[in-house]
């Protein structure tokens, strides 16, 4: 049996790599603080729950490949809230926010395309490129200005006839970074100009800590270019239900997306029935979870000041961080953290840097924390991770 290039061109996940170690120190009877995933501790909304023990069909049944038209209408709601305005025939309901991403890639992307990223980026981005076909390209950008976007000069020197789409997170995944106005601004002329998809990555839209958030969706006159990709995932603390969407106002897109969706025939029924209802989580709910992260980012971000040598990004969205540490290798001082180190029998565990960079050799003294802990934990994982910096063999000073 032969094996495909495309599948021999993945990668594994970066962020799963050092779980075996993980799992070693905690059968040594080590505590290990996660602060390398992004599954947030937050509990799902018992609306969820409730809608699915009330499921009470015979048959559980193929549904419209689009999207259980409830589901479909709950999202059209909710982007009215946000003075968004979509038809139901913009929104294809998808297997999380991940199905979107590759769909996406699959319907713009022939082989040998580019799809232009900033990196650091979200490491499965490299994955959905390459089972189109396409690969990333990644415009740099760096821990000492905070991961801020360089100028459109810049990033057009990344553009190439092959370039199909600019794909962004916003709030960041790993940054945690929010674009301003201008930064927005200067990805839409691109975007325009050059007449590229701009695939939105907005599946942290509602985890904003300091002042408002902007969606591509208002941009009007970017409405045939831009692709939303949203998920209930991390929204509503629910990344087992697989349930997301693609939105886009370009019909002759999504009646491409449409045959993709109904190749794979439709969504599952009884998780796009919990879905819906938790678009009826009442808004203090998202509120008080918003509150919770501010509070973390807060803890993470003074622990982290406090830490000599630690470069990190100015987190406002999201729940992550990324950091450049003062070491000759972050994921060999991510191992020694759990093999070799521990204070009171606990150590913490970070989700080396490298993983989110598609350039060679770059990342390599940079690590992502997730903040999906409580603020007492995150404390002492912070105060962990100072310790292990200064009893480190390969620091730098
Ligand atoms: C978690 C995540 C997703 C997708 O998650 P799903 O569970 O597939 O909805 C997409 N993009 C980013 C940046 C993420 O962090």
């Amino acid at each position: 049996m032969k094996i495909s290039q495309r599948a021999l061109s993945l990668t594994t996940s970066p962020i799963r790599r050092l779980g075996p170690y993980a799992l070693e120190a905690e059968k040594a009877g080590k505590k290990v603080y996660h602060l390398n995933i992004g599954q947030p501790d937050i509990e799902t909304p018992a609306q969820f729950m409730d809608a699915i023990r009330s499921f009470d069909k015979k048959v559980v049944a193929y549904g419209p490949s689009q999207g259980d038209p409830k589901l479909i209408a709950q999202v059209q709601k909710y982007y009215e809230a946000w003075g968004m305005h979509y038809e139901a025939k913009n929104i294809y309901i998808t297997n999380g926010g991940s199905e979107a991403l590759e769909l996406a890639a699959l319907a713009l992307c022939d082989p040998g395309d580019e799809i232009l990223v900033f990196e650091p980026f979200y490491a499965n981005y490299n994955s959905f490129a390459k089972i189109s076909g396409a690969h990333v390209k990644a415009v740099p950008t760096h821990a000492e200005n905070g991961y801020r976007l360089p100028d459109a000069a810049t990033v057009e020197q990344y553009v190439s006839a092959k370039t199909r789409a600019i794909l962004l997170t916003n709030p960041g995944n790993p940054t945690g970074v929010v674009y301003t106005k201008e930064e927005m601004d200067m990805v839409a002329g691109i975007v325009k100009k050059h007449g590229l998809a701009l695939i939105a990555d907005e599946v942290y839209r509602e985890f904003v800590y300091d002042g408002a958030y902007t969606s591509f969706g208002t941009y009007e006159d970017l409405a045939d270019n831009v692709i939303i990709i949203d998920s209930v995932s991390k929204r509503y603390s629910a990344c087992g239900a697989r349930i997301g969407c693609l939105i886009s106002k370009n019909d002759e897109f999504t009646s491409q997306i449409n045959k993709f969706c109904q190749a794979r025939l439709c969504v599952p029924e009884v998780e796009q029935i919990g879905a819906a209802a938790l678009y009826d989580t009442p808004k203090s709910y998202l509120e008080a979870v918003n509150e919770e992260y501010k509070k973390r980012r807060d803890t993470i971000a003074a622990g982290l000041a406090a830490i000599p040598g630690v470069i990190s990004s100015d987190p406002k969205g999201a729940f992550y961080v990324m950091v450049k540490l003062p070491v000759d290798d972050a994921e060999k001082f991510a191992i020694w953290m759990l093999k070799d180190f521990s204070d009171n029998g606990e150590t913490v565990m970070i989700a080396p840097g490298n993983g989110f960079y598609a350039t060679e050799g770059k990342g390599i003294d940079e690590a992502r924390l997730a903040y999906v802990l409580n603020c007492s934990d995150l404390k002492r994982a912070i105060e962990l991770l100072g310790k292990g910096l200064s009893q480190y063999p390969g620091k730098k000073n």
